[in-house]
């Protein structure tokens, strides 16, 4: 666990300006890297893959080549230029942005993080990408790819979903990004998490400017990062459930008075997956001839917050007389198996095994 993080160094900034200088994918918004085209192409790019954005981007300008053709546009027109995308409501903040450019800014996006900022449809990390891509405002912009590799590269524990983690991140890189390519590095960022350092599958470490410093890949760690939330998980208990029979009768055991299932009868079981010769051990240690064992399917039963993974054996036995007896928590009680109808109805966590022998489910309480 890595509680103290490592800061991000100006020079892993610049060999990672250096890969992209070699490395960057040719796409249509960076020949000409406008105000209007970096911002359409970043609502585009949220939510869709870039070769899937490519024809979109290019029908969309050929069609509103400016903020005022955007401005103008019937709504009917633009759904359909956005058709195939999704999220409309990108589109429509596109355009009640445009509006308002058009109204307050002569027509211009403007120039600095916290004027876009105000802009309906326009977050922090768009505005980011804008400000420093456009206008060399050094300004990051912090996505989820930017922070999956920098959680990646410093083994950072904390969780990316979490709005003080991007905050704090964005807060650092503003302190540590080059000043002359602001709009690079950004971009650089987006290209490693795009093409190397990726979301799904094994990131392609040695193909990365990082890999010397990469606290996750020096420690064969990359899967484990970023770190995910934890799902409020169930439990899981591994049961070995014993259908324990002898001529006449079956074997039952109470539970205790509180607690899961609680003073029901059960199916004897025990702790853990045992094998077959491990459960004639135990049932000889409890005083019992075992005559034969067979093993049952396995089952699977979830309590809300619990899941039993069962495993089961029918095992017939000389006499079950022999067996524990008595008060205590262990002890079972012999029944017929017609007596599960009437007094010692079993609880359905068992049904995988109660109800192949006949016996009676009940309810759990
Ligand atoms: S070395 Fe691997 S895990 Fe680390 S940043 Fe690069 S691609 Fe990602």
């Amino acid at each position: 666990m890595n509680t103290a993080v490592n800061t991000i160094s100006e020079e892993t900034l610049r060999r990672l300006l250096a890969w992209y200088d070699t490395a960057h994918r040719d796409l249509p918004w960076r020949r000409e890297p406008t105000p209007y085209h970096v911002w359409i192409s970043e609502i585009m790019l949220q939510q869709t893959r870039v070769e899937a954005v490519k024809p979109y981007y290019a029908r969309f300008l050929q069609a509103l080549p400016g903020i005022s053709d955007l401005a103008a546009c019937p709504e009917e027109q633009l759904l359909k230029l956005w058709e195939g995308l999704g999220y409309y409501n990108r589109v429509r903040n596109l355009q009640k942005a445009a509006m308002v450019v058009c109204e307050q800014y002569g027509g211009e996006l403007p120039d600095t993080y916290e004027e876009l900022l105000k802009l309906p449809g326009i977050g922090a990390y768009t505005a980011g990408a804008i400000s420093s891509i456009s206008f060399g405002r050094p300004v990051p912009a912090v996505d989820g790819n930017v922070l999956r590799i920098l959680s990646r590269l410093r083994a950072d524990d904390r969780l990316i979903s979490d709005e003080k983690v991007r905050e704090a991140v964005r807060k650092e890189l503003l302190e540590v990004m080059p000043k002359d390519r602001p709009g690079d590095l950004n971009q650089a960022m987006m290209e490693l998490g795009a093409t190397v350092c990726a979301p799904n599958g094994a990131p392609a470490c040695g193909e990365c400017p990082w890999r010397e410093e990469c606290l996750a890949h020096l420690s064969g760690m990359e899967a484990e990062y970023p770190k995910k939330e934890a799902k409020a998980g169930r439990k899981t208990e591994d049961l070995t459930v014993l259908v324990l029979q002898d001529a006449d009768r079956i074997a039952l055991h109470k539970r205790p008075g509180k607690g899961l299932l609680a003073g029901l009868y059960e199916l004897p079981n025990i702790s853990g997956h045992l094998s077959r010769e491990e459960v004639r051990k135990y049932l000889d240690s409890q005083g019992l001839k075992v005559v034969r064992i067979t093993p049952l399917p396995e089952a699977k039963h979830i309590f809300t917050h619990k899941e039993w993974h069962m495993i089961g054996y029918r095992i017939r036995v000389d006499e079950l007389e022999q067996g524990p007896k008595g008060s205590d928590s262990n002890a079972w009680i012999y029944v017929e198996p017609a007596e599960t109808q009437e007094r010692y109805p079993i609880p359905s966590a068992f049904e995988a095994y109660a109800g192949a022998f006949g016996l009676r489910r009940g309810k759990e309480t």
